[in-house]
């Protein structure tokens, strides 16, 4: 028998899979399936974002859409087969009656282990780029005839006044601003409200010393990237610039200096009514689709310790925290271990502050440079761009895993990263420092997907906490403010001028209860975590982020946000699930896990 290369399995499973799916014969489908196979997809099977789990979640999404979603055209995309581990792995391209789309597979003795289908477009609405990019101007000649700058105003005054928006975004950050591109791509009329005064104020307002914690590599916003003489780490005023220089040049909607107040939906008209005030003046505003986009946490949480009237010095949550330049030479006191928490403690540090951290509970610290070397540089950095893997083709990578395998691939890595910064580690944890990995010693990235927060990426901190040089009182609870300083459960007081609470916020269920309805939030339910069952993230599992950019258990309402990586990827997700609405497209939701 002559012998089969790689590219020959992969060919072959996918013409079985072409086959059997035509015929819309589910056994043979699962036929092509190990049994603990998982099959991530993204709209183009379920209009959601669904992981199914081993082959009787896959038989049942089956039997649900097969029938509407045959899909056609599958075609390995050449060059893209790779063997190792015994395991093979390929890219292709497919279409569904509606939607065009990218999948890939990874086999294992002949069947499938992971499938991942991504929609990509929808089929006759594709974004008006490229070759289908507008003209600019009209054939020949006509009098009166608007310039570019005269359209652009009638429309920015229009939108929300004359027309109202099919889609209304509360939240300009880089979440909303992505997702307002795409959506304008898409020719789907979108406003973007945001309470500060310019497009990239949320990272300007924060304290002065903050850089990004990524690498630009994992940064970059869809369609316009960062200039590549920009440095690896970029300050936040910077990302400040750039995210309204975006909002501009994307030719965005956006409304600043307007707060949202309050939303309800309206069932018989299927709209929103959300009030707004916009510079001191109330607008309701109606749009179809409502995205919020406020950052992937509630208000700051601010814990009320007893006594906390009677400090004399100042006191703030870290978001509130914006310079140390007036501290030189005094005591000051952060409450809280994770990133901001670090972050303040450095830049009170830098301006010669002497300063205290108190940490409760353990915190997960990992070395920028040891993440970026271990884990990120694979998909995003020079030698990654050099070896082919565009940002794009880097976030469909990265996609297609599915997170119960990321948890075990991480793990391994978070060997390796303990192994090599042993030392550091051992260091910290002399000084006091109470470390941990996640609770099943997954790292930061699962940390992160589970529950937001918990974790410091060390660009400078760790090195002051190790030294002694910021001191570290670990293992206590603050049990009280007096009006000299911070008492503790081991009954020491620590001496103060300022104190930040670098306690975190709440979460986003508090935030959509407090602008539409408990009702409503209790509908929608928790947001963010996969139902790992572990801290913070509650069972059961569910395999994706809860509610993030799929369709939530209120009709209309969306949720958008995560790092500038998940808002490149995601923001085309949620964008082409707005424009099918727009459309008026069936988009019928298979998602029994996440939407229960
Ligand atoms: C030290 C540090 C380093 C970080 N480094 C990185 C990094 O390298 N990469 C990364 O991706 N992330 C990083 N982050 C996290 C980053 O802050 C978030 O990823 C980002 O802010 C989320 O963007 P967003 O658009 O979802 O929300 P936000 O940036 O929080 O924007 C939300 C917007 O909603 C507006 N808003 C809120 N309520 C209302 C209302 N009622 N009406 C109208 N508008 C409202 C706010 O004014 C704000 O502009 C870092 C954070 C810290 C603290």
């Amino acid at each position: 028998m002559p012998h089969r290369t790689s590219e020959d399995q992969v060919q072959a499973w996918l013409a079985c899979l072409a086959a059997s799916l035509a015929a819309r014969n589910i056994p043979d489908t699962l036929s092509l399936f190990q049994p603990d196979s998982h099959w991530r997809d993204l709209l183009s099977f379920t209009w959601s974002i669904v992981t199914l789990d081993g082959r009787e979640e896959i038989a049942t999404m089956l039997t649900a859409r097969l029938f509407d979603t045959p899909p056609a055209g599958i075609a390995l995309e050449p060059g893209t087969c790779r063997a190792a581990d015994g395991v093979v792995e390929a890219w292709f391209g497919f279409e569904t009656a509606q939607l065009r789309g990218r999948g890939h597979v990874r086999l294992k003795d002949g069947l499938c282990w992971t499938l991942f289908t991504a929609a990509v477009e929808i089929k006759g609405h594709e974004e008006c780029a490229g070759a289908r990019r507008p003209r600019g101007v009209a054939p020949g000649v006509q009098r009166g005839r608007p310039s570019w700058a005269e359209q652009r105003r009638d429309s920015v005054a229009a939108l929300g006044a004359t027309q109202q928006p099919d889609c209304l975004i509360i939240g300009g950050g880089q979440g909303g601003l992505a997702l307002a591109a795409r959506l304008n791509r898409l020719q789907v009329p979108t406003l973007v409200v945001d309470a500060l005064p310019r497009p990239g104020d949320a990272w300007r307002r924060r304290y002065r010393s903050l850089c990004l914690h990524d690498p630009i590599w994992a940064n970059h916003l869809p369609y316009m990237p960062f200039p590549d003489h920009w440095p690896v780490y970029i300050s936040k005023d910077r990302m400040g610039d750039w995210l309204e220089a975006y909002a501009d040049i994307m030719e965005l909607h956006v409304w600043s200096s307007t707060r949202a107040l309050k939303a309800a939906f309206d069932p018989a008209s299927r709209r929103w009514n959300v009030e707004v005030e916009r510079e001191g003046r109330l607008v309701t505003l109606h749009p179809r689709q409502l995205v919020l986009a406020t950052g992937m946490s509630g208000a700051p949480a601010l814990p009320h310790f007893p006594g906390a009237e009677s400090f004399h010095g100042a006191q703030c949550h870290s978001s509130a925290y914006d310079s140390g330049a007036a501290y030189a030479g005094r005591k000051c006191v952060v409450i809280g271990s994770n990133n901001s928490a670090h972050d303040i403690c450095a830049d009170l540090w830098e301006h010669g502050a002497e300063v205290t951290m108190v940490q409760r509970s353990s915190t997960l610290v990992a070395r920028a440079e040891t993440l970026f070397r271990v884990i990120t540089s694979r998909l995003f950095s020079e030698a990654a761009l050099a070896a082919g893997i565009t940002t794009e083709q880097a976030d469909f990578m990265a996609a297609s895993r599915p997170f119960a395998m990321v948890a075990e691939l991480q793990r391994a890595l978070y060997r390796q990263i303990r192994a090599e910064d042993a030392e550091f580690y051992d260091r910290l944890t002399k000084a006091g420092f109470m470390l941990d990995f996640g609770e099943d010693d997954t790292g930061l990235s699962i940390k992160y997907l589970r529950r937001g927060s918990g974790y410091y990426i060390d660009v400078g901190a760790s090195e002051l906490i190790a030294s002694g040089a910021v001191a570290l009182r670990s293992g206590v609870q603050v049990t009280r403010l007096r009006p000299e300083g911070v008492e503790l459960s081991d009954g020491a007081v620590l001496q103060a001028d300022l104190i930040v609470h670098a306690t975190g916020y709440e979460p986003m269920e508090s935030w959509i209860a407090q602008l539409i309805s408990p009702e409503v939030a209790a509908q929608v339910g928790h947001v963010w975590g996969l139902g790992s069952g572990t801290r913070l993230d509650p069972g059961p599992w569910v395999g994706e982020l809860r509610n993030m950019w799929k369709p939530t258990g209120q009709d209309g309402l969306w949720l958008m946000g995560g790092n500038l990586q998940q808002v490149r990827f995601y923001s085309r997700i949620l964008a082409l699930q707005i424009q099918a609405r727009a459309l008026g497209l069936a988009t019928p939701v298979h998602d029994p896990k996440g939407l229960g």
